[in-house]
């Protein structure tokens, strides 16, 4: 894990937040390459759950939230974790995450064994609203993106104008105040979901179930995660919300342990059910056929961002050897992104920096393929070493401009590029007009 995490920083994937003031725990900062691969997670997940389907449209609610709205939800009185101090180094732990060494709990940092009684800790944020202080003035930042859809499932449903089954899909921030942030960005403080909630009829609830939870593990593995290292957990009855009819995590294999990417759970109409009883408002359908008004049940896939950000790194994370300039081997540090989520598509590299032929064809090429996908310029430094700079952070395609492109070793060359796979290193010869079509049917 320390190899991947220094790869983060050194490459620009992902830094601690606040790092020049000692850093920000549990937070974290996305820099130029990790904000690319997160961007293409969220447009792949919007693309394959929104508009590629006629029965979901797309939310985009506020952080802020009424705190009648997260009372409503259970979040206010029951969204904790038990929390223990250490006595000793006066730590606060989580009470489920500690030590235990024959029989008796002790703190994972100091060994002590003196602690506290677990006490529920409120994982929500709270902040204040306008000028006032005040309990009448109290607001949350959302401890997950759901309850908005709930909240404006009428408005939505009216707008629409669907008909059950349909969901509404949401992308957006959720801040939880974890007593123990850790493994890196897998338990942040702030956090981005990617929420579903598809509505139907009751009798639909156990089928669609299983219907998501087969279309989530495809997405998984379109994205390119390995299927061997994802494992799918039947959420065992005592371990389930209580009002969930069925819940499968699905979980990867991280470097530091077997834990959940996303939930897919059947909530029954529990969440729609609490905001009429609180809100006192009409949260139904109305179905014309049967003339039947009934409050709709919800099938939730709810993924994290960040999480699954974490997983394509460390399923993508490889080491192998290839030539350096002498042809002496040497270990080669390869992300093998799937090239739908590399950061960037292709670099273009004219062979030499001084000959301004090859410059100026290699700034041609670029701007071709740059109104088609993300693409990076390098001129600088031997051409192996210019790989291997992309091979580290998952560029699936290297085309570099050399004599042949500008007609120096014959008509027949002329125009065409040396278009280089990062996986298996082979190079082929592409006519400049046919790049385009070769690397978009790769990466779409
Ligand atoms: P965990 O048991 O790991 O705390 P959870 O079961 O509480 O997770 P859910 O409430 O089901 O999580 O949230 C849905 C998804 O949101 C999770 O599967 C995860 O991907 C993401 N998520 C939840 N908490 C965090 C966090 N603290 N940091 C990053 N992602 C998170």
């Amino acid at each position: 894990m320390e190899k991947i995490v220094s790869l983060c920083k050194r490459r620009g994937f992902i830094f601690q937040a606040s790092e020049i003031y000692g850093g920000l725990n549990g937070v974290w900062d996305y820099g130029p390459l990790g904000t690319e691969l997160k961007n293409n997670l969220k447009q792949y997940w919007w693309k394959v759950i929104v508009h590629d389907r006629d029965d979901v449209v797309g939310l985009d609610g506020s952080i802020l939230t009424h705190p009648a709205a997260l009372k409503a939800s259970g979040h206010v009185d029951t969204f904790t974790d038990p929390m223990v101090d250490c006595r000793t180094c006066k730590a606060r732990l989580r009470a489920d995450q500690l030590a235990e060494k024959h029989g008796t709990k002790q703190c994972p940092n100091c060994g002590g064994k003196d602690l506290t009684e677990a006490r529920p800790f409120n994982l929500m944020f709270q902040t204040q609203m306008g000028a006032s202080v005040d309990p009448a003035s109290i607001a949350y930042l959302r401890p997950e993106t759901a309850q908005s859809i709930f909240v404006q499932f009428k408005n939505v449903l009216d707008v629409s104008r669907k008909k059950l089954p349909f969901g509404i899909a949401q992308i957006g921030k959720a801040f939880r105040n974890e007593i123990n942030p850790r493994n890196f960005t897998f338990r942040s403080r702030e956090f981005e979901q990617m929420e579903l909630e598809y509505f139907c009829r009751p009798e639909q609830g156990m089928d669609l179930l299983a219907y998501w939870l087969k279309e989530r593990i495809r997405f998984y593995e379109e994205i390119g995660i390995n299927r061997k290292r994802l494992h799918i957990l039947d959420v065992p009855d005592k371990d389930r919300a209580f009002y969930s009819k069925g819940t499968f995590d699905i979980e990867y294999e991280f470097p530091f342990g077997r834990q959940e990417l996303e939930g897919v759970a059947y909530r029954t109409d529990y969440d729609l059910q609490q905001h009429i009883k609180s809100s006192g408002k009409t949260l139904d359908y109305f179905d014309e056929e049967t003339k039947e008004r009934f409050v709709p049940h919800v099938v939730e896939p709810s993924a994290g961002v960040d999480r699954t950000v974490l997983a394509l790194i460390c399923d993508a994370y490889d080491e192998d050897s290839a030539p350096d300039e002498k042809g002496k081997m040497e270990t080669r540090i390869v992300m093998r992104f799937h090239p739908r989520m590399a950061p960037i598509k292709c670099a273009v590299f004219p062979l030499l920096k001084n000959k301004e032929a090859l410059v100026a064809k290699a700034r041609k090429v670029q701007a071709l393929l740059r109104s088609h996908m993300n693409v990076f310029y390098d001129e600088g430094g031997a051409i192996g070493r210019r790989y291997r700079r992309q091979d580290e952070i998952g560029t699936p395609f290297g085309v570099t401009i050399d004599f042949e492109t500008v007609g120096e070793k014959g008509e027949e060359l002329r125009d065409t590029v040396t278009l280089r796979d990062r996986d298996s290193m082979k190079q082929e010869r592409v006519a400049i007009k046919d790049l385009v079509e070769t690397i978009s049917s790769k990466i779409r």
